[in-house]
């Protein structure tokens, strides 16, 4: 037996973009099995549970397409510093400290955020091994999520600039790494009822020789995988390129043969018109991360310029030491606003655009729009309801521009993923939230006290 959520205003996201007002979503198993408006599919399914979604809207779950798990537990220890400084002295010295279980209370902590606003996917995009490959796929099959987990792989101990050495944490040997993204693969690809998949994570070009992205390349290709990378976050990168392989970064990326229609490439700024014509040949994927770029300082993804180009554009938070939050209703509403600014053109990006990034264009980057992404018949039950009783979503005349412009992750009631729910009237129900919470504030003393980083606020702590 199934069951319906009804009497609700309903952004499809459909190839025709139908929202459907007073519509009812039919799920059965996990599936999207009708969809209509709500006194037919009550007569048709009269014996399915009908749950009452008066005042909500309900959309496709939200896909965060650029997701570190492990940074969640040190939220607020990198603010207001350069970006060779937020990752010396900060990220790579906490991170490279980790253990497997400090690793996993983080994941735990960013699993539990992400549900709870809204994303029923993610694409994570470096795991590194000291963090406890085994522990990290528990954790998101535990959570009831859906998620892309990449291993990462890197040849150079160094990111941007060869004088910005890694810390010995964070250092990893690229061969090693390739064979245990395929052993990871062969034991958890499609575990958790399919929700998990295995990518590769190489790192940014300073961190990664042609030759090992060229290893990367063959092995997704024969290991069925797809590619998420950091590529073109700093203009570092543009230069390395240049000096060290005298190319364009398109050029490199597809001498390389990482520009797949599997590809993620994080970030994107300093792309070129003539790199984004390569990006749309190979129908590779750029995931802006616009709160991530502003923080830092990075510059500006050129997100109407690749749209025009016909380039996929999917949306990411980034990690909680650079966005500080993984609220994707926050990602939609920067993306909304930040180009009009750019480009003294409110014309560009709007709310629909920012939502189809955060929903169908994510599903067509991991190549599961025929899956994800919408509301439709046939496709996997991956659904959020938004409590529009509040008033910053009252009066809701215009649902997406609700959604874009004025709710937030909080907002979201419901979330049921896979056709089972995850969050029911805001309390989730596969993770005991309080228990991580609490271990969550004991661990990062510990995280702090071995790397002997303070981070005291610069204010007099009385
Ligand atoms: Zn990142």
């Amino acid at each position: 037996m199934g069951y319906i959520l009804g009497n609700a205003t309903i952004i499809t996201v459909d190839n025709d973009r139908r929202i459907i007002v007073d519509g009812a979503i039919v799920i059965k198993d996990s599936i999207i099995s009708d969809i209509g408006k709500t006194p037919a599919m009550k007569a048709k399914y009269k014996d399915y549970e009908f749950h009452d979604m008066d005042n909500h809207i309900i959309m496709p779950g939200l896909i965060n397409g650029h997701v570190h798990l492990t940074q969640a537990l040190i939220k607020g220890c990198a603010d207001d510093v350069s970006l060779i400084d937020f990752l010396a002295n900060r990220i790579w010295r906490l991170m490279g400290s980790y253990n497997e279980e400090e690793a996993r209370v983080s994941a735990d902590i960013c699993l539990l955020e992400m549900i709870k606003s809204g994303t029923t996917t993610f694409v994570e995009t470096l795991l590194l091994s000291r963090y406890g490959l085994d522990g990290i796929t528990d954790a998101v099959i535990e959570s009831g999520m859906r998620g892309v987990l990449a291993k990462s792989v890197m040849d150079i101990a160094t990111y941007a600039s060869k004088d910005n050495i890694m810390c010995e944490g964070m250092i990893e040997d690229g061969d090693i790494c390739l064979e245990q993204a395929i052993q990871w693969k062969k034991k958890s690809e499609n575990a958790g009822d399919g929700r998990i998949n295995i990518w590769l994570g190489p790192r940014p070009v300073g961190s990664t020789t042609k030759d090992m992205l060229q290893k990367v390349s063959k092995t997704a290709n024969k290991h069925d995988m797809g590619i998420a990378i950091h590529f073109c976050e700093v203009k570092q990168d543009v230069i390395h390129m240049k000096n060290n392989y005298d190319q364009t970064p398109g050029d490199f990326a597809e001498s390389a043969g990482i520009l797949t229609d599997r590809t993620m490439l994080a970030h994107g700024i300093w792309l070129t018109k003539d790199d984004m014509q390569k990006l749309k040949k190979h129908k590779t994927t750029v995931v802006h991360c616009p709160a991530s770029n502003a923080k830092l300082a990075s510059g500006f993804c050129l997100v109407p310029e690749l749209l025009e180009e016909g380039v996929n554009v999917a949306l990411g938070t980034d990690a909680s030491t650079c966005d500080n939050k993984y609220d994707m209703f926050d990602a939609m509403r920067l993306a909304a606003i930040i180009h009009k600014c750019r480009l003294l053109d409110p014309l560009v990006i709007p709310a629909e655009t920012a939502i189809e990034m955060a929903t169908i264009n994510g599903a067509k980057a991991m190549k599961k729009e025929h899956l994800l992404g919408s509301l439709e018949v046939g496709k996997k039950a991956d659904i959020i309801t938004i409590d529009c009783n509040n008033p910053r979503l009252i009066p809701n005349t215009n649902p997406v521009s609700m959604v874009v412009y004025s709710a937030q992750g909080t907002d979201v009631d419901n979330v049921i993923i896979d056709g089972k729910f995850i969050v029911k009237d805001r309390e989730i129900l596969t993770m005991d939230e309080q228990a991580i919470m609490d271990k969550a504030k004991t661990i990062i003393k510990q995280v702090l006290s071995k790397t002997e980083i303070n981070n005291k606020s610069k204010w007099k702590i009385v």
